[in-house]
């Protein structure tokens, strides 16, 4: 008989325990939880919805999803990807649908149907379940690895296992992976991910709640940019183009002290289109007024809010308009300049990046290349996704190969 500690009740704690506890009947296995809480993040997931995965079948385009980790999932996601989650789910009656951006929920769009899957499943497969239990130190003992909790805050205890999982999250605070420094792992420094822009002081944000569905978002003199839905807020901007700049560009922001220039070009096209449409614009419709040819179809108060910054929202017809004018017109359509003075969570879904270095996981096994015995999945491990279902199936996926491996 094998003893397995899972150390953390989340996704990838139950997911790792149900799977490994399914293939090995004869094993001990304890998910060890320090809060009173189980599964409280896919409580909250995706807007109480739980946004399990994301439809992106080809591998190839799975791991560009992750701005780290993406090289190591590689391997990951060759042996339990999006198929297999959704057939997992499945063969536990719970189906799961995809919306038209992709993204998969229970049909019941309720994050307590994934919760009681997971607690039934645990149940059946006589996973114990321990609260109040939180792990102080993981140590190595001969074959044998040891854990120091603390149970109902005062009861010290030491805990021995053949096998152990960390499954503990991802936490905002260096200090917080305190319970690893006996394993050795270099924890790469924490830092938020998936966040939105704040923008304050400007007009802009009296126009919330607008959006476009394809703008560019550029950190100006870097090499970040995204493209995709972009939002009108009432602090800033908000939508998938910024959320994957803020994954992305992560680090970068964090160094800033999150103030950076922001550029948007609001049509995600090239300047000389743009330049080119308004030519012919001011050729065609020489009598009107550019408040009333808003050719680029933007949402009406965007289009005079653009007008405004290019000095161009007055009574003057298109043929009194210089060649000067038209030329700021396209700048700022092409490269509206913002200063993002701050960041706000992103409610629906955030995520740290850092955690344990890629370097010392075998990613065929999930397991330490520092420690025998000890494995590691889910948000822990130096890997993050960009919003929209990736970062639980990076935690399905490693909780898998994880539970396989053991
Ligand atoms: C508001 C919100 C919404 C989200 N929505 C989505 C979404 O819809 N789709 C998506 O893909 N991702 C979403 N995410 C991200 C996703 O929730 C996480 O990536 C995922 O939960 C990570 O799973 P995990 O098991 O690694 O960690 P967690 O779910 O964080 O679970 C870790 C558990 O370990 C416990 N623990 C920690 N340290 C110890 C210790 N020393 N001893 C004992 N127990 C310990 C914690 O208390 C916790 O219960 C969201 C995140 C947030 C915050």
């Amino acid at each position: 008989m094998k003893r397995v500690y899972i150390i953390g009740g989340g996704a990838a704690g139950f997911f790792c325990a149900i799977n490994l506890a399914k293939k090995n009947p004869s094993y001990k296995i304890t998910i060890l939880e320090k809060t009173t809480k189980l599964l409280s993040k896919v409580l909250v997931s995706g807007g109480g919805r739980c946004n399990v995965t994301n439809q992106c079948f080809e591998i190839s385009d799975l791991i560009k999803n992750y701005p780290r980790g993406s090289k190591e999932l590689r391997s990951v996601f060759s042996k339990f990807a999006l198929q297999d989650t959704i057939e997992w789910f499945a063969q536990r009656n719970v189906k799961l649908h995809a919306e038209a951006d992709n993204r998969m929920f229970p049909t019941s769009n309720n994050s307590q149907t994934i919760i009681d899957c997971f607690l039934d499943e645990a149940k059946k497969y006589g996973v114990t379940i321990q609260t109040k239990t939180d792990v102080k130190e993981i140590k190595k003992q001969n074959d044998k690895i040891v854990l120091s909790v603390i149970v109902n805050d005062s009861n010290a205890q030491e805990l021995i296992g053949d096998a152990v999982v960390v499954t503990s999250g991802g936490f905002n605070q260096e200090k917080a992976y305190g319970f690893l420094q006996g394993t050795q792992h270099t924890i790469v420094k924490p830092l938020p991910s998936l966040f939105t822009f704040n923008i304050p002081n400007d007009s802009v944000t009296q126009l919330m709640g607008l959006s476009v569905p394809n703008a560019k978002v550029k950190v100006a003199v870097t090499n970040y940019l995204f493209e995709g839905p972009l939002l009108i807020t009432h602090w800033g901007f908000s939508g998938p183009a910024v959320l994957k700049l803020s994954a992305y560009a992560a680090e970068y922001f964090h160094q800033k002290s999150y103030e950076a220039a922001i550029h948007i070009n609001w049509l995600n096209k090239e300047y000389e289109e743009i330049k080119l449409a308004l030519e012919q614009l001011q050729k065609q419709q020489h009598k009107a007024l550019p408040k009333n040819t808003n050719i680029f179809v933007l949402p009406k108060r965007l289009w005079e809010h653009i007008l405004i910054k290019a000095d161009l929202n007055n009574d003057k017809p298109w043929s009194e308009i210089t060649k000067k004018s038209i030329n700021k017109l396209v700048e700022v359509l092409f490269a509206d300049a913002y200063t993002m003075r701050g960041k706000t969570t992103f409610k629906e879904e955030f995520v740290t990046c850092g955690g344990i270095e890629l370097k010392e996981i075998d990613f065929k096994t999930m397991q330490s290349k520092k420690m025998n015995g000890l494995h590691f999945a889910g948000e822990v491990i130096n890997i993050d996704g960009i919003t929209g279902g990736f970062n639980f199936q990076a935690a399905w996926s490693t909780a898998w190969v994880a539970a396989n491996s053991i």
